[in-house]
């Protein structure tokens, strides 16, 4: 490997810990690492959490600084995006003309936000960038109402994040509950609690027919004919796979890069993909899958890593799922994919200040997913008995364990 040429497209997460994992495993040839944002490497998630809650220190979500990258022999090439991947001469040509040649190229371009489809002047925003934080931000210290339309993770932490900042809140889905595709509908009947107990209004179930004003005087038409005024709106939508640049390159794009399992390129031997955009063979549940997690994009560029550093023992990556979210008074954090289970069993109580778990069983009844609110202890109980396939039995067992409160350590009358 030494003396080659690792090009990594995509300086966010995924991008930053493939070019590091390439650096650890002993790669000892070039690196470059090609991101669109003029910015150094910034980490997302805090982006709807404590940076739009007013926490601007930039240099705590930073995830690989200039000298860092310097004593890593990183390339840094930012500020100009990928336009056109040539997998026969191993080019990459970025906007403006320039060009940069590799001997294995790792995709990992990410998503961006889903376009909002009401256009409105001012006021509008999505939540995905530094830039778009930077943005809504400036409209929440106005104050007013704020709608947030989509009560998926980033809705649902964008309108935490607001009523924290004292904002009046409304938040509005067509679904009848909150997170209910990854949750299934009855825990996500809980969150809609949640909202509601932070006196954050709801509107589940009512979909928008309309957006008209500008900012500070926004009116959202709902499908019943109500209107809501609103100083901010933002829509939380969902997201798309950043993968439109790659079109006409040969590769299988089908919503995202369609990987082999081990995050290979189908039909480009020297080609990868990690994180958002990736699309990869996952050999446990034997399908392709695209995941918009955080801990996904870091562990499936490493295994990427491993994959480039060592050919002669590729790795598959079959992950358990987890994602963790901050909403309100609840840090929530899920393995697995509750919605596939057909029964579950909650242990502890999901309310003000909970610490409460629910567990997730498969037809053949092995745990198969759990969410926890305010208890990482389960959560990690929960992971291990799930990669391990435990039954659902042993693992209610384990976790009602852990909420019992500690034995007192009996007393041996010595002094010591
Ligand atoms: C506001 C927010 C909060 C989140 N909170 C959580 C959370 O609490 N828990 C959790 O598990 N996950 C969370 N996520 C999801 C997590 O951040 C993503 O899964 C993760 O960032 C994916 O990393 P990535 O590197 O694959 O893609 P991205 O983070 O999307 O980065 C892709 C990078 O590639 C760049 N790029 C795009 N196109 C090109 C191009 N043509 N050329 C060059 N560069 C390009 C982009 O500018 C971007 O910097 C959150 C995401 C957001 C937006």
């Amino acid at each position: 490997m030494s003396g080659r040429t690792v090009l990594v497209v995509g300086a966010s997460v995924a991008g930053v810990q493939a070019a590091r994992a390439l650096r650890a495993q002993g790669h000892g040839g070039r690196i470059v690492l090609a991101g669109a944002e003029p910015q150094l490497p910034y980490d997302k998630p805090p982006l709807s959490k404590q940076y739009l809650a007013g926490d601007w220190d930039t240099e705590r979500f930073r995830l690989l600084g200039e000298q860092e990258a310097r004593d890593l022999d990183i390339e840094l090439r930012l500020g100009t995006p990928a336009v056109k991947l040539d997998p026969i001469d191993h080019r990459v040509r970025f906007e403006g003309g320039s060009e940069c040649g590799y001997d294995t190229c790792v995709l990992a371009t990410g998503a961006r936000a889903r376009p909002s489809p009401w256009r409105v002047d001012s006021g509008l925003h999505l939540v995905r960038s530094l830039a778009d934080a930077e943005a809504l931000r400036a409209d929440l210290e106005r104050g007013g109402h704020v709608v947030v339309i989509g009560a998926g993770f980033i809705g649902a932490e964008t309108a935490s994040t607001a009523r924290a900042l004292g904002c009046e809140v409304t938040v509005v889905d067509p679904s009848p509950a909150p997170m209910q595709r990854v949750l299934g509908p009855e825990l996500g009947k809980l969150f809609v609690s949640l909202h509601e107990r932070h006196a954050v209004h709801t509107r589940f179930g009512r979909a928008v027919r309309s957006i008209t004003g500008t900012a500070g005087d926004l009116a959202v038409t709902l499908d019943d004919g109500e209107t809501l005024r609103a100083g901010t709106v933002v829509v939380g939508i969902g997201a798309v796979p950043n993968d439109g640049w790659l079109t006409g390159s040969g590769l299988d794009l089908v919503d995202g890069v369609l990987c082999n399992e081990y995050c290979r390129a189908v039909g480009a031997e020297d080609v990868f993909a990690a994180g958002d955009v990736a699309r990869w063979f996952h050999p446990g549940r034997e399908k392709h899958l695209r995941v918009e997690h955080w801990t996904n994009a870091v562990d499936q560029a490493a295994v990427v890593a491993h994959n480039i550093v060592h050919p002669e023992a590729p790795q598959p990556y079959a992950p358990v799922e987890y994602v963790w979210s901050d909403q309100y008074d609840w840090r929530i954090q899920i393995v697995g994919r509750p919605a596939t289970a057909v029964r579950h069993t909650v242990i502890g109580e999901f309310e003000e200040n909970a610490r409460a778990a629910a567990l997730f069983g498969d037809a053949a009844g092995r745990l198969s997913a759990a969410v926890t609110v305010n208890w990482p202890r389960a959560l990690l109980e929960c992971r291990r008995l799930v990669s391990a396939g435990s039954a659902l039995g042993d693992a209610e067992q384990r976790v009602n364990a852990l909420a019992q409160p500690p034995r007192p350590v009996p007393s041996s009358g010595a002094a010591l």
